[in-house]
């Protein structure tokens, strides 16, 4: 499988693109906006686009994205249900932030806990790791060791948790208790900025990191 990242919005959201090189079918995660720097990635690559996958409601996140998979004609899935609140706000959020004309939608799949989603011959796990936003999830790749995260956890750093219906305690929780068990070798791409792995996020970051944690 390969990965590439294409920053979009002007959150510099990193929607990750995912390429099943057996197939060359693809999915994007979280493609909130600036679809043609999308598209071109997945020209680039002579790759298709066979699935949209959300981490969470917030609009850098998935403003464009039932756009994106209305144009591509393919499923949308994710977030968890828990972050409708959030994707019904999608059009008030947009004028808020000077975004074009958004849309609320409803995705052809919600996820939980546990849950796997599939394109090409590749399958990810969903872990849900609510905090930053209630219905936050992760999906891992285990045969890459790659997780891609979304707003849960930075380099050096973690996921706001002053939004309604976020919290700090739970975000904390979701970390250490969904994403830490993956293992440390495992790398990941976060929402924002650049990629890390869980090993050095264990040993160096000042809020989930083992010392802070233990502090
Ligand atoms: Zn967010
Ligand atoms: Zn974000």
């Amino acid at each position: 499988m390969k990965l590439l990242i294409v920053p979009v919005t002007p959150f510099m959201q990193n929607c990750s693109v995912l390429i099943c090189e057996q197939t060359g079918q693809a999915a994007a995660i979280d493609p909130g906006g600036d679809l043609d720097r999308i598209e071109a990635a997945l020209q680039g690559q002579g790759a298709r686009l066979e699935k949209v996958f959300l981490t969470h409601g917030h609009i850098d996140h998935c403003g464009q994205s039932a756009e994106f998979a209305r144009r591509h004609g393919v499923p949308l899935e994710g977030p968890h249900r828990d972050d409708k609140f959030w994707i019904d706000q999608l059009p008030a959020q947009g004028v808020k932030f000077g975004f074009a004309r958004l849309e609320a939608f409803e995705p052809d799949r919600w996820l939980i806990e546990g849950d796997t989603v599939s394109f090409g011959a590749q399958t990810l796990e969903v872990r849900h790791c609510p905090g930053h936003t209630p219905g936050h999830v992760v999906f891992f790749h285990a045969p890459s060791r790659l997780a891609i995260v979304g707003d849960v956890l930075f380099q050096g750093s973690i996921g706001r948790t002053d939004f309604p219906r976020g919290d700090f305690d739970t975000l904390i929780r979701s970390i250490t208790g969904r994403l830490w068990p993956l293992g440390d070798d495992v790398a990941f791409v976060p929402g924002h900025g650049p990629m890390s792995t869980f090993g050095e996020e264990r040993q160096s970051n000042p809020f989930v990191g083992d010392d802070a944690l233990r502090a």
